[in-house]
C-alpha cells in the first residue's frame, strides 16, 4: 500500500503527539511550525498531570483523563530511549488547601470521589496535620486534603521528545507558517505553507488558540479562542516543597529547582506581555497559601495562550466538509495531560477513519453547527 503522506500543522504537544502516534502507524509525516518546537502553551504549562480534576471532570472528560494519564506513563520510557530527552517527571503529591467552609465542604466531597478512583489514595488533614506535614504552609488553614499518585513533568522536554522521536521514525519538521488548506471535490489535496503548497493525502490542524486562523476559507469558522496565562518561578528555598499546593493559587517546585505560581486567566486576546498586576495578584494568592515564598525572589515571568473552546472541552475529530482535515486542539487548562489521548485518537482517525478511544464528547460538529 502506498504510504501515506500527512502534515501536521503545529508543533505543540498535540500536533508532536499526532506526529509520533501517525509516524510510528507507518505515515510519511511532515510538522509544519512557524516558531519553534513548544514555543506556544506546551512549552511554559506548569506539567501537571492530574487526571482527577478540571472542566468535565467528574463528566464526559474522566474516562479520557483516566485512559490518557495510563498513556503517558507507557510513553514515557519509549520517548525518552528513543529521543534522549530526560522528560524530568516525578510523583508529586496534590495538597488541596482549604480557607473557608465552603472550601471544606467541597474537599470532602472530591475526597471521596478520588479515593473512589483506582490508583489513587486521598487523606484527611486537620490544620495541625497540615502544620506537621510543612510548617511553612498558613496556619489560617482550616483543613486540607493530600491525594497520592498525581505526576509532574516538564511540559517542554514532553514536546520536544515527541518530536524528536517522531523524527526518528522518518518524520520532519519544517519551520514555516501554514496559512490555508487546499481542496479538490472536498478532499484535501495540500497545506499552504508560506505560499506555497505542500501536497498531501491529510491534514491535522493542532494550531492550539491559532487553530482557527490557519483555515481561513474552511467554513464553518472554528470557535477556538486564546486564554491568556502568566506564571511567575521563584528562586529555590533552602528547604525544598514537596507537595503540588492548590488553594487561591497554585504552588510546585519544579524538577529545575525553582517555586513556580500559576496561573492567571485572562481573556487578552493575542496579547502576551508580562505585567506587572498579574505579579501581584500570583504572589498575593501565594502568600495566602505559604507566607514565606513572599521572601523568594521572582527570577521569571511567563506568559502564554491556551487553546479554548465554548464548552471548555477540546475538540478532536474530522472537519465536516473537507474530507482529510482534521482537528486536534482546545485542551485549555489540560493539554499537557490530554496530549497523548488527543494525538493517538486523531492519528487513529487519519489512519483508517475510526478509533476505540472514547472521543465522541470531543467532536468538532458540537461547536460547528
Ligand atoms: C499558564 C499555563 C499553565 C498550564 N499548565 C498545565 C498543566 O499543568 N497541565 C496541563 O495538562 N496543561 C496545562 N496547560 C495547558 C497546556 O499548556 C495547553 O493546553 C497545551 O499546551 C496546548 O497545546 P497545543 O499543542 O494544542 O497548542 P500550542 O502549544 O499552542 O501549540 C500550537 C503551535 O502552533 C504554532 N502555530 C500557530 N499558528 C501557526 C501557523 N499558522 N503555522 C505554523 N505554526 C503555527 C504555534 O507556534 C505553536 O507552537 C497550561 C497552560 C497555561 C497557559
Amino acid at each position: 500500500m502506498q504510504q501515506k503522506e500527512v502534515v501536521v500543522l503545529g508543533a505543540g504537544v498535540v500536533g508532536c503527539a499526532a506526529a509520533y502516534y501517525l509516524a510510528r502507524d507507518g505515515a510519511n509525516v511532515t510538522i509544519i511550525e512557524r516558531e519553534a518546537v513548544g514555543s506556544g502553551a506546551s512549552g511554559f504549562a506548569v506539567g501537571l498531570l492530574n487526571p482527577l480534576m478540571g472542566t468535565g471532570i467528574p463528566g464526559p472528560m474522566a474516562p479520557l483523563a483516566e485512559q490518557t494519564f495510563q498513556m503517558h506513563k507507557d510513553l514515557w520510557p519509549e520517548i525518552e530511549q528513543a529521543s534522549g530527552v530526560d522528560l524530568q517527571t516525578r510523583e508529586l503529591p496534590h495538597l488541596q488547601l482549604c480557607f473557608t467552609d465552603d472550601e471544606l465542604r467541597q474537599a470532602r466531597v472530591d475526597m471521596a470521589r478520588w479515593n473512589a478512583s483506582d490508583g489513587f489514595s486521598a487523606e484527611w488533614l486537620d490544620p495541625g496535620q497540615v502544620c506537621k506535614l510543612d510548617p511553612r504552609i498558613s496556619n489560617l488553614v482550616a483543613g486540607a486534603v493530600l491525594l497520592r499518585h498525581i505526576w509532574i513533568l516538564d511540559s517542554y522536554r514532553l514536546t520536544l521528545a515527541l518530536l524528536q522521536s517522531a523524527e526518528t521514525l522518518g518524520a520532519t519538521l519544517i519551520n514555516g507558517e501554514a496559512n490555508g488548506i487546499e481542496s479538490d471535490g472536498g478532499q484535501v489535496t495540500g497545506v499552504r505553507v508560506n505560499d506555497q503548497t505542500l501536497a498531501c493525502d491529510a491534514v491535522v490542524i493542532a494550531l492550539g488558540p491559532w487553530s482557527g486562523q490557519a483555515l481561513t476559507g474552511v467554513e464553518p469558522a472554528l470557535p477556538v479562542a486564546p486564554l491568556k496565562g502568566q506564571i511567575l518561578h521563584l528562586e529555590a528555598p533552602t528547604e525544598p516543597f514537596r507537595y503540588h499546593m492548590a488553594g487561591p493559587g497554585q504552588v510546585a517546585q519544579k524538577a529545575d529547582g525553582l517555586v513556580w505560581i500559576a496561573s492567571t486567566e485572562e481573556e487578552a486576546g493575542w496579547d502576551v506581555t508580562l505585567t506587572q498586576a498579574a505579579r501581584d495578584t500570583l504572589m498575593a494568592r501565594a502568600v495566602k497559601m505559604v507566607p514565606s515564598l513572599a521572601e523568594l525572589k521572582i527570577v521569571r515571568q511567563t506568559a502564554c495562550l491556551r487553546p479554548v473552546t465554548l464548552d471548555r472541552q477540546p475538540i478532536v475529530g474530522p472537519l465536516s466538509g473537507v474530507a482529510g482535515a482534521y482537528l486536534a486542539t482546545g485542551a485549555e487548562k489540560k493539554g499537557i495531560l490530554f496530549g497523548p489521548i488527543m494525538g493517538r485518537a486523531v492519528a487513529d482517525l487519519v489512519m483508517s477513519g475510526k478509533t476505540a478511544l472514547p472521543i465522541k464528547p470531543l467532536s468538532p460538529q458540537r461547536l460547528q453547527r
